[in-house]
């Protein structure tokens, strides 16, 4: 644990100008620094710094945030690690809070973990290079045409057909084989014999976005089954929050903005060998929640290129409605029939495959594409079929432009009129999210604020200036007027604020004391833009104003969402005349506001 004031004090030994200046090249345009931005892909610089107040933010892509969250975003770092690494940098010693003898334990075993995970790695890495016994490695990757320099930016290694010779290396160095045995590396016979887990298979190290191995997979060099092995999850590999080659990917993704999701290790070396490097590939796993968090992260949308054959489909349909929910645009890469990406460029080469990106449709598109080659809808039968089989997946679909689109493009390809469709989707249960699992904060391109956010927004930046905003929030109470995005920026503000804070320092504060990544873009953004307030002499009169648009765009909100559920039901159902109540309270006080 590293305690608040050595964060705050790293935080002002840092000029973030000069930290960000070595990796952007910055103008000074009036109080702020502008570049272009290294999260995404520009031409005309969007991305701002603001010395003053020590904070950057991008108005294209929507990343900002302190020097910490800088760090965090570039390197694909957690905040602790952020801070260290600026303290480091600032001469900053930090006392870490002494561990508790638990935490003692789980550090020592995490350590001895990453340290037996690192020999591995050597190890098979230099049996792969420079031992007689890794030649049959040697000779597998000449013949698939894998070239050392990509072998080498892998790490790529062998695992010999003798058995022990990763326990003599352990043994050798130290090291307990036991805590390897739970890494999945060697096990323990049953005459007590220690002995390697893989043997006689190419090796992958599975690495973190640092580059730092967590685990292995194998491959066998002859069609044997199992085709690859891959360690089992540990306290540090977690397949479904993984991606592989994410490390090698991570500068590319974010120049594109772009990341192509591949199912293979080889698949993932075949576009790396050929020039396209923003690509990861799941770990033998399909797509999950975890993995679109990560790809939101870095990049604005995802290209699946995954199988030809129907398990590679289904895999891609699956992929698709978690992006929907996730509202992280998706598309579909398409190879001709029979060919993988490794045949495919081998083949035809990457050009003909950048063409294949460009014309990558999207992945809902494509959905429906699939299902209607395979079922036509030439009978009633059939279309209330298809509608039966669309009408989950769309429900995915979380962006109301979208559903709007597609809610016409599905009625026009399976000649259905609007109200059939509608009606067939009200009969369908709502799908509901498996418990547990939540959607991530929206950390990529916001669009532009609603009419709502701006009063929120406004909001805040009052009690950023007014003491008097800020008693009059406390005594009202805020949680009412505010959404779960806003909310906590003043919570922060209220609880840091006091009277002798100037709104600087204020925001210092509230930055150490905000952890979701999320609520420090919106703050850097609200602060790059709050010049329009400093001459206000009425804070009351905007304050009441905001509150009053709060108020009202709550109602106008729920109204058309008991319209719009209105419109899909019919009026038999059991909700209709509550719903109908409802909507006429809503107008009434929406006429009486006006
Ligand atoms: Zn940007």
């Amino acid at each position: 644990m590293i305690a608040s004031d050595k964060v705050r004090e790293v935080a002002e030994r840092i000029s973030i100008v000069d930290l960000i200046g070595e990796y952007v090249s910055l103008k000074r345009s009036g109080s702020n620094f502008t570049g272009l931005c290294p999260f995404h892909g520009e031409k005309t610089p969007s991305f701002n710094v603001n010395p003053a107040r020590e904070i950057f933010h991008c108005f294209g892509c929507g990343a900002g945030g302190d020097v910490f969250a800088f760090v965090m975003r570039l390197e694909g770092i957690s905040f602790p690690d952020a801070v260290r690494k600026l303290a480091q940098r600032a001469g900053v010693v930090i006392e870490e809070r002494p561990l508790t003898a638990d935490e003692l334990r789980a550090k020592g075993e995490r350590d001895e973990q990453r340290a037996i995970l690192e020999l591995a790695a050597r190890h098979y890495r230099e049996t792969l290079t420079r031992r007689p016994e890794g030649a049959p490695g040697r000779s597998y990757l000449q013949q698939r045409e894998v070239d050392p320099e990509t072998a080498a930016a892998y790490g790529l290694g062998y695992a010999p057909e003798r058995r022990d010779t990763l326990v003599h290396a352990l043994r050798g160095a130290g090291h307990s084989l036991d805590a390897a045995a739970v890494l999945g590396l060697v096990r323990n016979g049953e005459r007590g014999n220690w002995y390697d887990l893989l043997h006689n298979r190419l090796i992958f190290p599975i690495r973190d976005s640092q580059g730092h191995p967590i685990a292995f997979a194998g491959r066998v060099l002859d069609s044997a089954l199992p085709k690859y092995i891959n360690s089992p999850e540990s306290p540090l590999y977690r397949k479904s929050s993984v991606l592989f080659g994410l490390d090698l990917a991570l500068r590319e993704i974010r120049l594109a903005s772009a990341a192509i999701v591949v199912e293979g290790y080889f698949d993932h070396l075949a576009l790396y060998r050929a020039g396209v490097k923003n690509v990861v590939a799941t770990c033998g796993t399909a797509l999950t929640d975890g993995h679109i968090t990560l790809l939101k992260k870095h990049g604005d949308r995802v290209y699946l290129l995954f199988d030809g054959d129907s398990a590679g489909r289904k895999a891609t349909v699956r992929a698709m409605e978690l992006c929907l929910e996730q509202k992280l645009p998706a598309y579909v890469i398409t190879l001709p029939q029979g060919e993988d990406p490794d045949s495919f460029l081998q083949h035809q080469g990457a050009e003909s495959f950048q063409q294949r990106i460009a014309d990558a449709k999207p992945a809902f598109e494509q959905y429906l594409c699939w299902l209607l080659t395979k079922t036509p809808p030439d009978s009633v039968d059939r279309k209330v079929r298809l509608m039966d089989e669309i009408a989950p997946r769309y429900k995915r679909i979380a962006d109301p432009v979208e559903r709007d689109l597609y809610e016409k493009e599905i009625c026009r390809l399976l000649g259905v009129d609007l109200s059939s469709f509608r009606k067939r989707l009200a009969g369908e249960r709502a799908v509901p999210r498996p418990a547990g699992q939540q959607h991530a904060p929206a950390t990529m391109a916001p669009p532009p604020p609603k009419p709502r956010d701006r009063a929120q927004e406004s909001l805040l930046l009052l009690l950023t200036h007014y003491e008097g905003a800020r008693d009059e929030a406390r005594r009202n109470g805020l949680a009412e007027f505010l959404d779960q995005q806003h909310r906590p920026l003043a919570e922060a503000l209220l609880a840091e604020a006091d009277s002798q804070a100037d709104p600087q320092t204020l925001w210092q504060r509230v930055f150490g004391r905000l952890d979701d990544p999320a609520h420090k873009e919106l703050a850097a953004r609200l602060l790059m833009a709050d010049q329009h307030l400093a001459g206000m002499d009425d804070w009351r009169h905007a304050f009441d104003d905001c509150r009053q648009r709060l108020q009202q765009s709550g109602g106008i909100k729920e109204l058309k969402q008991v319209v719009r559920q209105l419109g899909t039901m019919s009026s038999d159902h059991p909700d209709y005349q509550q719903l109908l109540v409802r909507a006429n309270e809503l107008r009434k006080q929406k006429s009486e506001i006006q």
